[in-house]
């Protein structure tokens, strides 16, 4: 669309469609799209499954040397999958159990650094649209275009209730609530990097949007951007 690259922060509260606008995005500008969450969720599986103890910076260190992260595009879907370890794991960082967890995992500052490094060096040619919670205040405090989303609580509690009784009908609609809200409070309260809007980001809210409308929107904003870039002394 544009020759000239711009980096895209999108950060959010939880089940707000960051990652659906993201990747929509990321596929019409041909830019790279990284869910900064899945990085958490592969992180709090690693741990979940080698039963390492939180609490325990030794422990915590150690599993992390050995975690290693990468994305591989998948055709068939259309959107990257996360690995761990050369692992494919997409299948399982959405489950309860690792939503329970995750937001714990992400609180503790040995993940931040270990996570937040990898994700600055995956922008540093730009061309990439990142979604997260501190994306555009700690990631990529430089980005062109920083966006904050948010939605009504019951909107984005029936979202994420209808993603994940697709892959278990057993799912409770009161678990779903409960568990976003424990993350959003979580996310925003925790010392390290706190999920808030960046003062330069622009909050969109997008309760009553159409994916199409919303997708229109932000595209107009990139190429905002993408012209000021071009445009000496902008
Ligand atoms: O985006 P998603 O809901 O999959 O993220 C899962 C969790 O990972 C969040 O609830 C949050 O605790 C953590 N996270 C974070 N920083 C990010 C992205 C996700 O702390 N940049």
């Amino acid at each position: 669309m544009s020759a000239h690259k711009i980096i895209v922060a999108i950060d959010g509260f939880s089940s707000c469609g960051k990652s659906t606008l993201a990747k929509e995005l990321a596929t019409k500008l041909g830019y790279n799209y990284i869910d900064s969450g899945a990085m958490y969720r592969a992180i709090t599986l690693y741990f979940l499954r080698n039963r390492v103890d939180f609490a325990d910076s030794m422990q915590v260190l150690d599993a992390i040397a050995n975690i290693h992260l990468s994305f591989a595009f998948n055709e068939r879907d259309q959107r990257s999958d996360i690995h761990l370890n050369d692992e494919d794991v997409e299948p399982y960082i959405r489950d309860m159990i690792v939503s329970e967890k995750v937001s714990e995992v992400a609180a503790i500052r040995e993940v931040r650094a270990f996570a937040v490094a990898q994700q600055k060096r995956m922008g540093r040619k730009k061309g990439i649209v990142m979604d997260g919670r501190d994306i555009g205040t700690t990631v990529f405090p430089d980005a062109e275009l920083k966006i904050f989303m948010t939605a009504e609580p019951e909107v984005r509690v029936m979202r994420r209730f209808k993603e994940m009784y697709a892959a278990n009908p057993h799912i409770n609609i009161d678990e779903v609530r409960d568990n976003l809200e424990l993350r959003d409070y979580i996310d925003s309260n925790r010392e390290e990097s706190p999920l808030r809007k960046a003062d330069d980001a622009i909050l969109l809210d997008n309760s009553n949007m159409t994916r199409d409308g919303q997708l229109g929107l932000v595209i107009g904003w990139v190429l905002e951007r993408t012209a000021s870039q071009l445009t000496p002394n902008a």
